[in-house]
This record gives C-alpha cells, structure tokens and sequence, in this order.
C-alpha cells in the first residue's frame, strides 16, 4: 500500500488532513518474481560459464595430459621406438611435443652407445683375461718349485681372473638382453626331468645337501632349456652360497592354477625387507663385504630376472633375515591341470 497525505485547505481553511491510498501489491509481486527470475539466471549463467570454462580448459590440458601418460610409460628398453603422438594439439603443445621427441632420440642415442661400449670392453677384455687365467693356472699345475707363497699368490691371481671373466660373460649377456639381442630357444620342457639333472649337476659341484621335492604331477613349460638351467643354477649357487654348509637346500617344483613354480628354499642369512626389492638391480649387493667373500659379480640375480622374463615368466623373493630365503620363479603351464 503506498500512501501520500497533506493538510487539506478550502478557501483558506484548514479543513483536515487528506490521506490518499493505492493498492500497489501487485506490482510488488511483479518486482519480486522479476528480481527472482534475474537472481535465477544469473546463476544459472554462472554455472554455464563455469562448465563452459572447465570444458574447455580440460580440453585445452588434454595433450599436455597425453604427452605426460605418453613419457610416463617410456621405458630404457623402448626408448629407441618411443614417440610423443599428439592427435590434435595447439601449435605451442605440438612444439613441446617435437622437442620432447628430439630429447628422446638424443636419448635412446646415447643409451645405444652405453650399451654397445660395454658390450665390447667386455668382449675385448674377456679374450686376454682368459689366456691370462689359463697361464696362470698351467702355472700353477706345472709350478712343483714353486714356494708356497707363490703358490697362494697365483692362486688367488687365478681365482681373481675367473671371477673378472664372469663378471665379463654376465656384463655381455646382460648387453645382449638390453639391446634385444638374446635368443630364446622355445620349446616344451618336461620340468620334472630338467630339475632332476639341475640338481644332480648342482650337487656335484657343490657338495651339499640338495633335496628335489616334486609333487606327482608332470609338468611342462614352453622355455628355452639351457637358459632356464642357467637360471636355476644360478639361484641354488646363490642358496648355497648364502647359507651354512651343514644346511639342505631344497628345490621344489609345483602348480598353482595356470601357473608352474620352480621354488629354491633356504634356511640361510635371508635378506633384509628393504634391500628385497634392489637385489634384482645391477651391482646390488646386500652386504658388500659378505658378497665380496663369495665371490658373486652381483649381477647373477638381474640375469636371473632377464631370463626369466624373456621366457614369459616372472621371478618373486620371500625371505626373512636370519631365516633364509626362497625364490620361486612362475612360469606360464604348457598343459590344463
Ligand atoms: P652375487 O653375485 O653377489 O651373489 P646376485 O645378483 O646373485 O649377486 O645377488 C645379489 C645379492 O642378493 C647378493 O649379493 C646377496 O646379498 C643377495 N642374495 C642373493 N641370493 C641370496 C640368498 N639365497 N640368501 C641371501 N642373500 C641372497
């Protein structure tokens, strides 16, 4: 209701007051629904440009995105093939995409380079060291004037060799796998009769107690077979090596599900849990000074993990320290159980 008044004067008389009304409801409710209507679409105009501004700034990220799930996945072994592919990129993210493509062959360049360096240092130094390793133990063998001291010299001269032409053979093996190199001789391994002549070789060269506990099932594997004995020599030397003489190791041969495992048991040293995830790494050795004992080029466990993968298999660690330890390598099972 609005209102207006004033003193009402006739012919110079002071009559009265006069109050004058109007009904102004409805134009209020006008007022009212039109202010709520605007309140309505400004917001609802906020939130189209808020998702309007969101669309598009996600759309505009989406290579940045893409060349950071393309980098993530590049590894050193596909270095050489990798390439940042953008479908539809603005010209300053294809610019950064080039650029990152350049770096990546400069890369996989001089990873190439790495790698073939240490290829042939070590096929260069492995002739000679091995001539050098034959004198020294013809000497040995021939030497009957030789004094004890020279004896022990030589001795260890000859031990020093062997293990520097091992850490040469691994270092070329290990060259070969990164540069795609290593052949696999596929075929079905009956792993039953594999493990029987592994274990009789193994226990020859080391005399101890290796025991082979096989469950009654055959089993087979596709696998190239000198590669997996390779492997599982490989890993009771390590079991052998890192336990007390008096000690068994035992190897067990199993199936779970679609998978078969090969497991090497023993009640050694066992690894501590942090390092358990560095021993496949090149070099990495738990305790320098105990490995440097037993004379290992620590790099038998990377080779171990390289073939093991190249055969479509994979190779796990549980162990506990002062406990011992196993390591089982999975391969795919040839046959349904
Ligand atoms: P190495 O030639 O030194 O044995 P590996 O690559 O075979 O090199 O092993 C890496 C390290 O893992 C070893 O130095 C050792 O510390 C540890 N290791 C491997 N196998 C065992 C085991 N069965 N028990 C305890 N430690 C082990």
């Amino acid at each position: 209701m609005a209102i207006c008044s004033g003193t009402l004067v006739v012919q110079g008389r002071k009559l009265g007051h006069l109050y004058v009304a109007q009904d102004i409801t409805s134009d209020r409710l006008k007022l009212n629904s039109m202010v709520g209507s605007l309140l309505i679409a400004t917001i609802l105009a906020i939130a189209l440009i808020t998702v309007a501004i969101a669309l598009y700034v996600r759309r505009s990220l989406e290579p940045v995105r893409q060349i950071s799930q393309h980098a993530g996945a590049i590894s050193a072994a596909d270095l050489g093939k990798a390439r940042v592919q953008l479908d539809c990129a603005p010209s300053e993210v294809r610019e950064l995409a080039r650029t990152l493509d350049i770096m990546l062959s400069r890369l996989s360049e001089s990873w190439e380079q790495q790698r073939q360096f240490v290829s042939n240092v070590s096929h260069e130094l492995r002739t000679p060291l091995t001539i050098v390793a034959g004198y020294v133990q013809s000497t040995l063998r021939r030497g009957a004037n030789l004094t004890e001291p020279q004896r022990e010299a030589l001795a260890t001269a000859a031990g020093e060799a062997d293990r520097t032409i091992q850490l040469l053979q691994d270092l070329l093996e290990l060259a070969r796998a990164d540069s795609g190199h290593i052949h696999f001789q596929l075929e079905v391994v009956m792993l039953n009769d594999l493990l029987s002549e592994v274990v009789g070789m193994a226990r020859q060269y080391s005399n101890r107690q290796i025991i082979l506990s096989a469950d009654k099932g055959s089993h087979e594997v596709v696998a190239d077979c000198n590669r997996l004995k390779q492997v599982l020599l490989n890993l009771i030397d390590n079991a052998v090596k890192y336990s007390d003489p008096d000690k068994p190791v035992t190897v067990k041969l199993d199936r779970q599900g679609s998978q078969v495992l090969i497991a090497v048991c023993d009640t050694g040293c066992g690894i501590p849990l942090p390092d358990q995830t560095r021993i496949f790494e090149r070099f990495y050795r738990v305790d320098e000074t105990r490995a440097r004992a037993t004379g290992g080029t620590g790099l038998g466990l990377s080779i171990v993990k390289t073939l093991v993968e190249g055969m479509g298999g994979r190779v796990t660690v549980l162990s506990k320290l002062g406990k011992g330890s196993t390591f089982t390598v999975w391969l795919p099972a040839q046959s349904a159980p």
